[in-house]
């Protein structure tokens, strides 16, 4: 849990995991499902690394269906693939750009059409790009986070919503930065700080369908994210990410991936509109 993370960089984002040194962990070992999310149908962008990946693996231990989205990190995709067959259960693999509205169509009618329907929907997909100076933005730049972080999350949850029945879950991979700011991540943040405005009105929006949306924060987490955006610019950075925190050192995605079952079974039967902050304990408004 406390492992040694040496200085590092990966020259594109997005990263890949086999480069992480040392490499992530996506669900302790002593994890026991006990069928939390048992017949249900899962949709996860970004789901072939990191948070998603987790987030991937925990459902499968719990029971579902999962399909994932993915840029282009064909390798990351295919391990998590087998990893939740190995659980016992379907997955599929899509290709694709989420910032792209018929890409997420697609996803959608290719998830329905090989599991058979749609129940959780986990928007998680996302980019960083780091500039200390606001200046330095490109209206290139400051748009893909935007395109991505913000319009990859309607257009899949716009995509999704026709399929989804009472019940249903949507959960929004937000960031501690959309409550903390982040002086080098002023893109980044404000794309973070609008999937909450996202979730909150969403959540209104379709309680009186029974459906709940809400919200993670993770705080600093091991995933090929950190050294494809730090990485570049300050490979030290990556070195010392959360050493900061309360808790003094990096989560692991193996922390996250609960946090998403939560939410996304009958245990969360009575919370949408909220925000689960798993962060290593910096203690953030709302
Ligand atoms: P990651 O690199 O493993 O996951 C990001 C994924 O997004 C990639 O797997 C990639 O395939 C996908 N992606 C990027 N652009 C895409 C596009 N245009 N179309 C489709 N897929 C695309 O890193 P991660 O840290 O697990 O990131 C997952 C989410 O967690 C992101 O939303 C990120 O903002 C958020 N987050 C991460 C941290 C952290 O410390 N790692 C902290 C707070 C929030
Ligand atoms: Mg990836």
């Amino acid at each position: 849990m406390g492992q040694t993370i040496p200085p590092q960089s990966q020259g594109h984002q997005p990263g890949v995991e086999r480069l992480l040194e040392p490499q992530a962990r996506h669900i302790r070992a002593d994890y026991r499902g006990s069928g939390k999310l048992k017949g249900r149908r899962a949709l996860i962008t970004g789901g072939d690394s990191g948070i998603g990946r987790a987030a991937a693996l925990h459902f499968a231990r719990e029971g579902a269906d999962v399909a994932i989205l993915y840029l282009e990190e064909k390798e990351d995709a295919q391990e998590t693939v087998r990893l939740i067959e190995a659980e016992g259960t379907k997955a599929l693999a899509i290709q694709g750009d989420v910032s792209k509205s018929e890409v997420c169509d697609k996803a959608v009618e290719a998830t329905v059409r090989t599991l058979g329907g749609l129940d959780i929907v986990v928007n998680n997909a996302g980019v960083q790009y780091i500039s200390e100076d606001l200046t330095d933005i490109s209206d290139a730049m400051w748009q893909r986070h935007m395109d991505v972080n913000i319009n990859g999350y309607f257009y899949m949850t716009r995509a999704a919503l026709p399929h989804l029945a009472e019940g249903s879950a949507i959960i929004n991979t937000s960031s501690v930065n959309a409550f903390a700011g982040n002086k080098a991540l002023v893109a980044y943040s404000t794309t973070k700080a609008a999937e909450l405005g996202f979730t909150r009105a969403l959540a209104l929006q379709l309680a009186k369908r029974k459906i709940r949306v809400n919200a993670v924060a993770p705080g600093p987490i091991w995933t090929p994210l950190q050294p494809a955006s730090w990485g570049p610019s300050d490979p030290q950075a990556v070195a010392d990410m959360g050493k900061d925190t309360p808790l003094g050192r990096i989560g692991q995605p193996s922390e996250m991936g609960p946090a998403y079952v939560y939410l996304a079974s009958d245990d969360a039967s009575y919370v949408t509109g909220q925000t689960i902050h798993v962060n290593g304990g910096m203690i953030v408004n709302g």
